[in-house]
């Protein structure tokens, strides 16, 4: 088991497989992209499905998402998808993606054994994409989720961030365009991890925010809290259900105490928090020759250290020095 000192056990893991991605985001990239790392320090296919394999194996891990920087981008992901689908216990597959290739990609990877997959769809306007997300690419996001939904990739959740002055007010057309397609929309509070550091708590738009500028245009109820379990977001019911929609309110209601979740990076690195400010490395020792049961000590050392929480709302916090997308959302 991967137990830290203070209850918790991780059974989620996050894998990223690439730094690299086609958009940027201005809440995780600036505009001229970032000095990727290096391809010689990427873990090879072999090298994730090993440290898949033993997560599975040794250490309780239940379910792998695959995410960076952006998946699809990674060459060999259909492979890996396959490749973790013949693990033993099967664990659940899924994908973080911004959509673009998925047109392309949902048939395979629905074939070589991906469950479900999480868009990010921060908008629904072509010019507030071209902005928010300095590319010109919101047909080929739309067109990707409605072939990964029509491959049976489900339940499709879609993840959107809301920023000021940008698209804090496409709650409600988001929602409509999720609920129209039965797709579960998640908004997503903005995290201090841009690579700029451009965050400002003033400036995000916070999951009260949303919520309200929701409720003007559908009824919400909480769903039961008991379903929650480790999951980051709270749901709501939309007009009395079945529709739900959910608000992951990292920053203003922090869920750091049901935590299930732990981080390996495209460079094999385990994070024991998106914002913990210590790694461990399993990829040199790894290629220095180590037995799986020495990654798996590694492993289960670096998630004992975990901090009770991420601390952003603490007077001392400090960035990590990775952005979200070295790390793996
Ligand atoms: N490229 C993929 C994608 O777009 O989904 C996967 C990686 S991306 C880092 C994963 C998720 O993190 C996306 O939903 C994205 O919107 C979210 N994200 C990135 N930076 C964020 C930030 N500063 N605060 C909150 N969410 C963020």
């Amino acid at each position: 088991m991967l137990a830290d000192g203070f209850g918790r056990v991780a059974t989620d893991l996050r894998i990223s497989l690439t730094d690299r991605c086609n958009l940027r985001c201005a809440y995780c990239m600036p505009p001229e992209g970032l000095d990727w790392l290096p391809s010689p320090g990427l873990l090879t296919d072999d090298e994730v499905v090993r440290l898949a394999r033993i997560g599975v194996q040794r250490l309780g891990i239940t379910e792998i998402r695959y995410t960076g920087g952006e998946p699809l981008l990674r060459r060999g992901l259909t492979g890996i998808v396959a490749r973790t689908a013949e693990l033993r216990p099967r664990p659940e597959i899924s994908v973080t993606t911004n959509g673009i290739g998925l047109a392309r990609l949902a048939g395979p990877l629905r074939a070589a054994g991906l469950d479900r997959v999480n868009v990010s769809l921060d908008t629904l306007r072509p010019e507030t994409f071209r902005e928010l997300a300095r590319r010109d690419r919101l047909g080929d996001v739309l067109d990707g989720m409605a072939a990964a939904a029509a491959a049976g990739l489900r339940p499709f959740k879609v993840n959107a961030v809301l920023m000021r002055g940008l698209n804090e007010d496409e709650a409600p057309g988001l929602l409509r365009y999720c609920l129209d397609r039965g797709y579960e929309l998640r908004f997503i509070e903005q995290m201090p991890l841009d690579a700029q550091h451009g965050w400002r708590r003033e400036n995000m738009v916070t999951a009260g925010e949303i919520l309200d500028s929701l409720t003007a245009h559908v009824k919400l109820a909480e769903a039961d809290p008991a379903e929650r379990g480790s999951a980051p977001a709270e749901t709501f019911l939309v007009d009395g259900g079945p529709a739900r929609v959910g608000v992951i309110g990292s920053v203003t209601r922090p869920f750091c105490g049901t935590c299930d979740r732990v981080r390996l990076t495209a460079d094999g690195q385990i994070r024991n928090c998106l914002f913990a400010r210590d790694e461990s490395n399993l990829r040199d020792p790894m290629r220095a020759g180590a037995s799986d049961e020495e990654l798996a000590g590694l492993w289960r050392r670096a998630v004992a250290a975990k901090l009770p929480g991420h601390g952003i709302n603490d007077p001392g916090f400090l960035q990590p020095a990775r952005p979200m997308s070295a790390i793996g959302g």
